[in-house]
């Protein structure tokens, strides 16, 4: 439905969009995910029309929107800070719009009837905002930007300013909400649980370009780059270069590691970098020398309800944390083995 193609920004000379592509089909729910200054809003307001993008192009149904202004591409636009006139009741919130739009008494009755079925809110019509409890507000705002019957839906941030217990419980509404609809969706967040949770694909935005796009597995489970990997808590990061290719085997500071990636993407000598995921490592009782061995002293061990999270410091300096079924001692000095398929080996940026 939606495509950005190649969009690029430049403000005062500097590039805060790159290249920026990626699409939304009919009913997909994708979330723009990166950390702040990233990129996300100003993606939104050219996709809005608020802005205009030095190059490429914004296209819906194929056919591109440069120079629509922002009313014709009825896209339905809903922010961080959503603030209801706290002096109409819940009805006339979301009403206003399309008396302002000047749409008729009957079919203004009609959209936001259906608009506040849509979000369960029906029968708080004739409530005063100011007497809903934060979520409640929240879904009059989301009938709101429903009740245009706009053709997409974007969402920036919206769970931004509200406390970790409500953004839980609103999260699992609004999932539910956009689940049922059809319209496509674009969710911005710097939050990768609401990503998680929200998100049928996620794009992935650092520093104005597009590091990777994928459902919420493939890009935690195949980060693309060692960024990505830090930026989902992936911290277990080592240098060091190729030393065999069949297997792959990478020596380190710490060490032969031996990651299950395919050999021939590599070179001999070759510069790489190592991920250890934090899970799947397995404590080691004997002497016996084998490839991705992790020895260190713990010095950190939290109980995580099934698993215990430990830091291990090694010689070299390292601080990696791994989530084992076993409790360990703070000062203990351990030796952990990562299985081969819990490695994952990038070229360094
Ligand atoms: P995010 O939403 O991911 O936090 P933004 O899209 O808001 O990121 O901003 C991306 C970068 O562009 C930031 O460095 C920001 O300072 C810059 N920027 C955004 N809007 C403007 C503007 N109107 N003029 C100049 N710089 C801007």
């Amino acid at each position: 439905m939606l495509e950005l193609r190649d969009v690029t920004k430049t403000y005062n000379g500097r590039r805060v969009l790159d290249r920026v592509s990626f699409s939304v089909s009919r009913g997909e729910t994708v979330c723009l995910l990166g950390p702040s200054g990233s990129g996300k809003s100003t993606t939104l307001r050219l996709i809005a029309g608020l802005e205009e993008p030095d190059e490429g192009d914004v296209l819906w149904q194929g056919k591109s929107l440069l120079g629509v202004p922002p009313h014709e591409r009825r896209f339905g636009l809903m922010f961080q800070d959503y603030a209801l006139f706290p002096h109409m009741n819940v009805w006339e919130n979301v009403a206003f719009g399309l008396r302002m739009q000047g749409m008729s008494k009957e079919e203004i009755e009609r959209h936001v009837r259906e608009a506040l079925e849509r979000v369960n809110m029906l029968e708080f019509a004739r409530r005063r905002v100011t007497d809903l409890s934060g979520g409640e507000q929240q879904r009059v705002a989301l009938a709101r930007t429903l009740a245009p019957w706009p053709r997409l839906l974007m969402l920036d941030e919206p769970l931004g300013s509200l406390d970790r217990a409500l953004r839980e419980r609103l999260l699992e509404d609004l999932r539910h909400i956009l689940a049922e609809e059809d319209i496509p969706a674009i969710y911005v967040t710097h939050d990768q649980e609401e990503a998680f949770a929200i998100a049928d694909r996620i794009v992935l935005l650092h520093e104005g370009r597009v590091v990777q796009q994928g459902t919420p597995e493939e890009v935690y489970q195949r980060p693309a780059t060692p960024w990505v990997a830090q930026f989902f808590g992936l911290t277990n990061l080592l240098s060091g270069r190729v030393v065999g290719l069949s297997p792959l085997r990478v020596m380190t500071g710490e060490g032969v590691f031996q990651p299950a990636c395919d050999g021939s993407r590599w070179e001999i000598g070759e510069a790489v970098i190592i991920l250890l995921r934090p899970r799947g490592a397995t404590l080691v009782t004997d002497a016996v020398e084998r490839p991705n061995m992790v020895r260190g002293r713990v010095v950190d061990t939290v109980f995580l309800g099934d698993m215990y999270r430990v830091a291990v410091l090694t010689k070299g300096g390292h601080t990696f944390k791994f989530e084992i079924p076993q409790a360990l001692k703070r000062g203990e000095d351990v030796v952990l083995r990562v299985a081969d398929e819990r490695i994952q080996c990038f070229s360094p940026p």
